[in-house]
């Protein structure tokens, strides 16, 4: 896969560095796209919705929107709140479909908040397939029915935990990879 387009990693607050670094080799093996890490952000308070105790994950984007302006860049935003939109209990991630803007939230991903030990291999991991995941989105793919598929829709853990981190042929072949 080749695209011409640049990215970036936006980070919202305090992200540990070591899983911005891992994202970005491996969107650039995934995507062939060099995504730059930029200065954090300050989480926007007007993103937080008390009553949930949670962000609103399309603010958010529409934030990361209006900071972008011209810039074309693919983003990707990165928070460790608990992200929802007003449907869904929760969500992994959020998308602007054929857009250029993501954002995925770590929280879920990681082992801890299950109260199991944390597992730092198999944070990573999740997180590379909820970026990838997300940004497809950004790229035009749709929701694949092959769970191996990283476009398969994750309802839970599990199955993001047995889908790859790549697109399945069949994703691929209906996408044109150059935009
Ligand atoms: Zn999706
Ligand atoms: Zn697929």
């Amino acid at each position: 896969m080749k695209l011409e387009s640049k990215g970036q990693v936006i980070p919202f607050g305090d992200i540990e560095k070591d899983v911005l670094m891992i994202l970005r080799k491996e969107l650039y093996n995934i995507f062939g796209i060099e995504f730059k890490i930029s200065p954090p952000l300050s989480i926007p308070e007007s993103a937080y919705n008390s009553r949930r105790q949670q962000y609103h994950s399309s603010y958010l984007i529409r934030y990361l929107k209006k900071l972008s302006g011209k810039n074309i860049d693919l983003t990707l935003g990165v928070i460790d709140k608990d992200l929802y939109v007003p449907q869904l209990n929760f969500v992994f991630g959020e998308a602007e479909l054929n857009g250029n803007i993501a954002v995925i939230s770590l929280i879920r991903l990681k082992q801890e908040f299950y109260g199991f030990p944390e597992n730092k291999n198999i944070f990573y991991q999740r997180t590379v397939k909820e970026a990838v995941h997300e940004l497809g989105h950004v790229l035009g793919f749709h929701h694949c029915t092959n769970p191996k598929c990283v476009m398969f829709f994750s309802n839970s853990l599990s199955d993001t935990d047995r889908k790859g981190k790549y697109p399945c042929n069949s994703c691929l072949k209906k996408i044109s990879i150059t935009k």
